[in-house]
């Protein structure tokens, strides 16, 4: 039975492949007629937009939150693999009050070009129908008919001269329907926590400027959710105003790189930054950009924040840890919250061996997410052939305990950030660790009014849960960097 599936599979595949190199070209050629695609090499398009922020969801089950960009127009030179982008972004302050005007051109500008850009951004230009069935003429594409959901669709496929950290070619799929035009294309790209991550564009209510063919509705999703949505207003075809339209938006006058990290890493010329510091008895700070807690047991160590930031950062926690504790292995890794900037090593902890700890709400998203295929960038999890161990835990609470020691995990009520926030405590030696909640007071406002939510409701969950504080320790180094204390935090509120 087996072998006769099998052979039928041969066949049928033979068929298939041997009709898609003559369909390919024919369907290629009808929707570029179709879409005004022929005579077309370059585009501007404008409207109104809005742009999701991967992986800061405030709960890992839910989209991606997503920021107005205003007056968007995006004008791309097919013929020269570039392409720019502009918009007006308004952001609210985090104490509340009016949103002003974004300036600066990173987070109001995107510019690609076919040297300075990786796939995650050059694919904004293969990823747009017309660009799509340029590259799919220009490289050996292939098709195959496809019903989805009742319709019946041409699906072109073709693979990309760019490459990924693992050599790979990056793969295009487009789905032409019955008018033919492009109405949905696939490609994959590397990320840290999704590992191969489906980067999937939609282009619906399809609208006519002199024979070039324009969707009016742009839904592009990564990760599942849309991380870019545009209503588009109008398109042009071979704009005469092309060579403006690309050209960089300079950055603002007397500005610097922005206001920078904190100074824990050590700077160009400055003194190494200590990579540990003992807090207590069997408990370490291991510094970074993004700070972890290893904590001792008999015959184990737990480590909160384990994988932030990237990779690297991991490894380095990882192998600081053992620095300090040797000879026992990390059994656990709790994260603060799901967001990607406190979870993007997770390979290298999954690599390692550690079982991740995070509360319930977490755990399906983590699983799926570090479950995927990962060859588009090899990395320590995918070489280790590991699969991930995720430990839910219900309730409000999870304790480490033995004979030695005790640490606890609370759950914080509240926090609009993120749903399933964490902080460790250690009851005997009065040390707490948390993420993302005390914002720092300014010079200018050092009781912050009104005052900033995240602050409060870690005040009023250390109330709550009736912790004994002595020293409060930040996962991000606070600026000047120490560790602070209930009074402070207090203090920041205006509150005794
Ligand atoms: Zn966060």
């Amino acid at each position: 039975m087996v072998r006769k599936c099998l052979a039928a599979i041969a066949v049928v595949g033979l068929s298939v492949s041997t009709a898609s190199a003559q369909d390919a070209k024919t369907v290629i050629s009808n929707a570029s007629k179709a879409m005004g695609v022929e005579s077309l090499n370059s585009i501007h398009f404008y409207g109104t937009a809005q742009n999701g922020n991967l992986g800061q969801n405030n709960n890992a089950n839910q989209p991606w939150p997503m920021a107005a960009m205003n007056d968007y127009v995006r004008a791309i030179d097919f013929s020269k693999a570039t392409s720019r982008a502009t918009w007006a972004s308004y952001a609210v302050p985090v104490t509340g009050g009016r949103a002003t005007l974004v300036v600066g051109t990173p987070q109001t500008q995107q510019l690609i070009t076919p040297e300075t850009t990786a796939w995650a951004q050059q694919l904004e230009i293969w990823v747009t129908p017309w660009g799509f069935l340029k590259g799919a003429a220009a490289n050996n594409a292939t098709v195959r008919a496809q019903t989805v959901n009742g319709q019946r669709y041409q699906t072109v496929t073709w693979n990309s001269p760019f490459k990924s950290p693992g050599g790979q070619a990056y793969r295009l799929v487009g789905y032409i329907n019955s008018q033919n035009f492009v109405e949905r294309v696939q490609t994959w790209v590397e990320n840290p926590v999704f590992g191969d991550m489906l980067v999937e564009a939609e282009y619906t209510q399809y609208r006519d400027n002199n024979g070039l063919k324009y969707p009016a509705q742009i839904v592009q999703k990564r990760g599942g959710w849309p991380t870019f949505e545009m209503y588009v207003l109008g398109a042009h075809a071979n704009p005469a105003s092309l060579q403006a339209l690309l050209t960089p938006t300079p950055p603002p006058a007397g500005r610097g790189g922005g206001p920078g990290g904190a100074g824990r890493a050590g700077g160009p010329g400055g003194a190494p930054a200590p990579t540990s510091e003992k807090l207590a008895e069997g408990v370490f700070r291991i510094n970074g950009a993004y700070n972890a807690l290893a904590v001792e047991f008999a015959d184990h160590i737990v480590l909160f924040e384990p994988g932030p930031q990237n990779e690297a950062r991991a490894l380095a926690i990882i192998a600081e840890t053992k620095k300090v504790i040797p000879n026992k292995p990390i059994r656990y890794g709790v994260i603060s919250h799901h967001h990607f900037d406190h979870t993007s090593g997770l390979p290298a902890v999954v690599a390692e061996g550690i079982t991740i700890v995070t509360p319930e709400v977490n755990r399906t998203f983590l699983m799926n997410a570090l479950s995927g295929p990962r060859t588009l960038a090899p990395d320590s999890q995918s070489k280790s052939g590991k699969k991930p161990v995720i430990e839910g835990f219900k309730g409000d609470r999870r304790v480490f305990q033995d004979s030695t020691r005790t640490f606890e995990l609370h759950v914080i009520q509240g926090l609009p950030h993120a749903d399933g926030n964490v902080v460790g405590y250690l009851p005997k030696e009065k040390i707490l660790v948390y993420a993302d909640m005390f914002n720092l007071p300014t010079a200018e406002a050092p009781v912050p009014d009104p005052p900033v939510v995240g602050t409060g409701v870690f005040a009023d969950n250390i109330d709550r849960l009736k912790l004994d504080v002595e020293r409060i320790m930040s996962v991000h180094s606070l600026n000047p960097d120490r560790l602070t204390s209930v009074a402070d935090i207090k203090a920041s509120l205006g509150r005794k």
